[in-house]
């Protein structure tokens, strides 16, 4: 499979870039409430990722303490904007606002992250997980897969595209036994394990030398301070995706695959 960062990525950022420009652009905003250091880094990016794919990008700044109401305003008025596209609520939110609220208020026709449970768009990394598989030939049909997490924006939308695509998907999550854990992991083609905890999967656990492992994860080692995922590194198998330099990379591409689907299915 091709490495994410130094080929698949340049290569599907330029394809990205020719589609947005033949459907004539495409128009997106992001509000962002307060300063969260690790939320100011992920905005940043999906400016630099949108100036890079030809995509204009507004972004809505509103103060740590605005209410529930305002910022819900907000949202009803993005969905009413005809010039936009579609627009990100940037999480997480202040304590005191009910994310889940502000999430299934995104009107489906803008909803960038997929996170209204009646939108199309899928959440971003199972989407750009799902679209390098794909993208590298990965045979689905009758393949074992095993997603280690059910959280709403990775674990469960992942199994969804996966058995959509005919795989036979098993889900683990934290009342799994160890033991159970390791037999579906043995007999598994391919893994995706978003769990936070590093060493979710190590060297211990019996792989199919054949298996392709998508490690979600973004952890920092204790030990050595740097970043790491939920899998140990270098696992036997034929292909592990690298943390960093992977599914990060993949989440991002997603951002501009579902403004241009929302931007497609508004000209439909
Ligand atoms: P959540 O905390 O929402 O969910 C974690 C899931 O893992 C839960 O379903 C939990 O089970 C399960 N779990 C926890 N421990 C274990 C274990 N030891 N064995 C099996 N299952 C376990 O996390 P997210 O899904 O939001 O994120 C997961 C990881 O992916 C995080 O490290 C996050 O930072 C990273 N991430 C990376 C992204 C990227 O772009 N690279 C994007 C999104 C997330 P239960 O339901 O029983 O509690």
């Amino acid at each position: 499979m091709q490495s994410i960062k130094d080929e698949y990525v340049p290569a599907k950022k330029a394809r990205l870039k020719q589609e947005v420009e033949a459907a004539g652009g495409a128009h997106m905003a992001i509000v962002q409430v307060g300063h969260v250091e690790s939320s100011d880094r992920y905005v940043r990016n999906k400016i630099k990722d949108c100036e890079d794919s030809m995509v204009k990008c507004d972004l809505i700044a509103l103060p740590e303490d605005v209410t529930q109401n305002e910022l819900l305003a907000k949202v009803r008025e993005l969905n009413e904007n005809n010039s936009i596209d579609g627009f990100i609520v940037q999480l997480p939110l202040p304590k005191g606002i009910d994310e889940d609220a502000v999430k299934q208020a995104i009107s489906p026709s803008k909803d960038v992250d997929g996170f209204n449970i009646l939108s199309k768009t899928v959440p971003a990394t199972p989407l750009g997980i799902f679209e390098y598989l794909k993208d590298q030939g990965f045979s689905f049909v009758g393949k074992n897969a095993v997603v280690i997490g059910r959280s709403g924006i990775v674990g469960r939308p992942m199994a969804k595209l996966l058995l959509d695509a005919s795989c036979n998907v098993t889900v683990l999550h934290s009342k799994t036994s160890d033991a159970d854990k390791r037999r579906y992991v043995a007999m598994a083609d391919l893994i995706v394990v978003a769990t936070g905890h590093r060493l979710t999967l190590d060297s211990t656990f019996e792989l199919k030398p054949t298996a392709v492992i998508i490690d979600v994860g973004i952890n920092q080692n204790p030990y050595t301070g740097k970043l790491c995922g939920d899998c140990e590194a270098d696992l036997k198998v034929a292909f592990q995706s690298p943390v960093p330099g992977g599914v990060g990379l993949l989440t991002r591409l997603s951002v501009i695959e579902n403004i241009l689907a929302l931007k497609k299915l508004k000209s439909a």
